[in-house]
């Protein structure tokens, strides 16, 4: 220590002082490493303007781009026993759960929340992934359960939105009895009649695409995702063969049939309005002819679709 560091710095420092310069007003993409002022990439929802790679997003803003006006309502989710086992490897699991809540300021992984799309109800459940890797253990198995009971109360679609490292294994046997469980919930929302729509997002890999995040009507993915089981590393080491190029991204699984559709994020609303319009035509509404109307209509404008709901809604009153 001289007086340099100690005396000399810190004036300097008062003087070019930083306080009103936001650490983030510019941020860099991982994939090419353009620069783009923060204000500009939020507008073009985290989207690289220069290489088209989508950022991750939490699930709040994943709520605003998919719902009407970017207006939800947030659906509570139960409470369940913290750390079933007492699990410690390097750390207390109770320590990271902490950790992981002081951070994002929720309980899990999960988030739920209703609203509309394009005037057709929705049940959105979406991951966050920087909350412990999106990992799935009670918690979030509750979560999606939870949602899929939503839609079913709410005649809505349940749209699930992964981004996940798989299973939490802090939780052991119990976060992998999730995947049977989660789908269970989505059967529940398939015997009432309702659409099941996957949005993968980057990353969805283990136990989740293994259960739920497979199992949609229509399998949407996010350019540039990477979808497995496994990590390309661990795959590549047990053949022993050089995997493709490409290999585990959504394009080269929509080449391959895996998936339906790969959506950039700037579409997914209409997308999946136009979707849920045709899929949400009750069988009342079939009967009296106006599924031809509703398929000739789909997703052109908001109004025509919330007319469609609304009318739908009065027949079926009226048969009861
Ligand atoms: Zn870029």
């Amino acid at each position: 220590m001289n007086w340099i560091t100690n005396y000399v710095r810190p004036k300097i420092r008062a003087l070019v002082s930083r306080d009103d310069i936001p650490d983030n007003l510019w941020d860099k993409c991982a994939s090419c490493g353009h620069m783009i002022f923060h204000r500009e990439l939020e507008e073009l929802l985290r989207v690289c303007p220069n290489c088209g790679h989508h950022m991750r997003i939490g699930p709040e803003r994943r709520m605003e781009i998919l719902f009407d006006e970017g207006k939800y309502q947030t659906v509570e989710l139960p409470q369940v026993t913290p750390d079933p086992l007492r699990f410690r490897d390097r750390e207390r699991y109770s320590d990271r759960l902490k950790r992981a809540r002081s951070k994002t300021g929720q309980q899990d992984a999960i988030r739920v929340a209703h609203g509309t799309i394009k005037g057709q109800p929705a049940v959105v459940a979406a991951f966050d992934f920087s909350f412990m890797g999106g990992s799935m253990g009670v918690a979030v198995g509750e979560g999606f359960v939870t949602a899929a009971r939503e839609a079913v109360e709410r005649r809505a679609a349940l749209i699930a939105v992964p981004a996940s490292g798989g299973a939490r294994m802090q939780e052991g046997i119990l976060s992998l009895m999730q995947m049977p469980r989660t789908v269970i919930g989505l059967q529940m929302v398939r015997e009432a009649g309702l659409p099941y729509i996957v949005l993968l997002t980057d990353p969805t890999t283990g136990g989740v695409s293994a259960s739920f995040a497979m199992l949609g009507d229509i399998q949407i993915a996010e350019p540039g995702a990477v979808i497995g089981f496994a990590g390309a590393r661990v795959i590549e080491e047990t053949i022993r063969e050089t995997l493709p190029a490409g290999f585990q991204r959504a394009e080269y699984l929509l080449e391959h049939g895996m998936l339906d559709m790969v959506v950039p994020r700037s579409e997914l609303h209409e997308t999946m309005g136009r979707i849920l319009n045709l899929l949400m035509v009750t069988p009342a509404a079939r009967g009296h002819g106006m599924a031809d109307e509703a398929f000739g209509e789909a997703g052109e404008e908001t109004e025509a679709a919330g007319e469609t709901v609304e009318e739908k809604e009065v027949e079926r009153a009226s048969d009861a």
